[in-house]
């Protein structure tokens, strides 16, 4: 039987922009399509969910190392890479009122997904926009410009006169600093292959199609694990990282039932097999992560186009290969998004009251607890009680309002913990902690306070 989620997508939007976790970007400018600021909450959680990336996949990994490479990259980078000539899009425009289309989106839309664009030419699927007329989703009229393959990478300028300029990208993704620092990783650290080199960063793609929020947007941020190996025992490394993306999804508290393997039907050529994870976000199952078998491509274009060996010898067999890489990929901001809607919930209350109410794993959370005075005269105990937990972890405070508005506007934002002052605490240093998912009170000394809620924020 169908599960009966109560998340949509405008659910989550104007819970974020009125809780302070992501507004529009430029707002009071109008916005910018497809940019999207973090607030105060916003960056929190999203900093939280790097930090659990980067704690199970580099910290917990003695043979991975991370590296912070460099936005702008030398344009042979990119020749190197194939992104110059072949990171592009199908575009349409409609000759009408010149809005522009991905051609593969509004095969997909018209076919209500039955047509599987992927493994189509342009020619086909030309042909099939013709055949049926699939019209302009904004005008309505069908009268379409052949189809051109579009540039996803921005572009921008060096120089220091406006004659003598040198065309250079945003990265399109974090990949390529990872590849182009494998000899200065390796002979630093002294690592044998197999070993891995992760980096979490910003890519920026000019995307023209409308970004379901936060899902796809022009600058994002990725969270990338090349893993450096033998050819031969690839395979066996493609499986292991495709099972540790999905344990660590599920570790973050998303249901199995929520998420799904989906094979590429259409492999890059360089590749051997390449796989997604998919979720199922509020407007469908959609890509959040991919987990690429990239075989020896990368390094050997970097090492035809650079001059630069590549070679990895191998100090117990006296072996010299260039190693296949294992990539997995997974944007940080996609992540954010699956987050929110898989923590979101409605919970009917007794008394007929309904509260909106955030499941995130504690590690995940902005705040790890909100302190919270009955009453502004116990302000200083509660001021007191503040200083010492937010040493060890975000805390935030609140005096405004019922303590039952308060205890709401903590769900909304997903705090684990909340910890009452009241007047018995200035006589016996015991506080209320209320626990945000089953809603439970415990009392509890001040002085274990640190220990109780450091253990639950753990993420393992
Ligand atoms: P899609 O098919 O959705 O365009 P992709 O296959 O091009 O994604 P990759 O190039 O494999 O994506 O990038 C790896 C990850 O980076 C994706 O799984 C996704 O989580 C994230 N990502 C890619 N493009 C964007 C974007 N425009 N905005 C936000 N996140 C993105």
């Amino acid at each position: 039987m169908e599960e009966k989620r109560c998340v949509t997508m405008d659910k989550i939007v104007n819970l974020c922009k009125s809780r302070g976790i992501i507004f529009p970007g430029s707002e009071i400018y109008g916005g910018m399509g497809n940019t999207w600021d973090y607030g105060p909450v916003g960056v929190e959680i999203k900093n939280n969910i790097k930090r659990c990336w980067w704690k199970r996949f580099v910290q917990e990994n003695p043979s991975s190392y991370g590296v912070d490479a460099a936005i702008l990259m030398n344009s042979r980078v990119w020749e190197a890479s194939g992104h110059t000539t072949s990171f592009s899009d199908p575009m349409m425009d409609c000759k009408d009122c010149k809005s522009r289309h991905r051609a593969d989106n509004l095969i997909e839309a018209h076919s209500k997904g039955a047509v599987n664009p992927d493994v189509m030419t342009n020619e086909e699927m030309q042909e099939y926009i013709e055949k049926h007329h699939v019209c302009c989703p904004r005008c309505g009229n069908c009268n379409w410009t052949p189809i051109r393959q579009f540039n996803l990478m921005f572009k921008t300028s060096r120089g220091v006169t406006e004659d003598n300029q040198n065309v250079i990208y945003l990265r399109p993704e974090t990949a390529q600093g990872e590849f182009v620092n494998f000899q200065n990783v390796q002979r630093t650290t002294r690592a044998k292959v197999p070993f891995g080199i992760a980096q979490i960063g910003k890519a920026f793609r000019n995307e023209i199609t409308p970004g379901n929020f936060i899902f796809r947007t022009i600058e994002f941020e990725q969270m990338e694990h090349q893993w450096f190996c033998k050819e031969g025992t690839d395979l066996a490394y493609y499986d292991e990282f495709k099972k540790k993306a999905w344990d660590f999804l599920t570790d973050l508290g998303f249901s199995p039932d929520h998420l799904r393997y989906k094979d590429h039907d259409k492999l890059a050529h360089y590749a051997k097999c390449a796989c997604d994870i998919q979720y199922l976000f509020p407007m469908g199952w959609s890509e959040l992560n991919g987990i690429h078998n990239r075989t020896n491509y990368d390094l050997s274009r970097h090492q035809e186009f650079s001059g630069k060996t590549m070679l990895y010898n191998d100090p117990l067999t006296n072996e010299k290969y260039i190693p296949f890489v294992i990539e997995y990929s997974i944007g940080a901001d996609r992540l954010m998004l699956a987050t929110l809607s898989e923590a979101y919930d409605e919970e009917a209350l007794e008394g007929g009251d309904t509260r909106v109410v955030m499941h995130f794993h504690p590690a995940v959370a902005a705040y790890k607890c909100a302190i919270l005075p009955l009453q502004k005269n116990l302000s200083d105990k509660a001021r007191e009680v503040f200083s010492s937990l937010s040493k060890k972890f975000m805390v935030t405070y609140d005096d405004a309002g019922s303590i039952g508005k308060r205890y709401r506007r903590q769900d909304e934002i997903g705090t684990p913990y909340c910890i009452t002052i009241d007047f018995d605490t200035l006589e016996n240093d015991t506080v209320t902690v209320r626990d945000r998912d089953t809603m439970e009170q415990i009392r509890l000394p001040i002085s274990e306070l640190e220990a109780f809620i450091n253990e639950k924020i753990a993420f393992n």
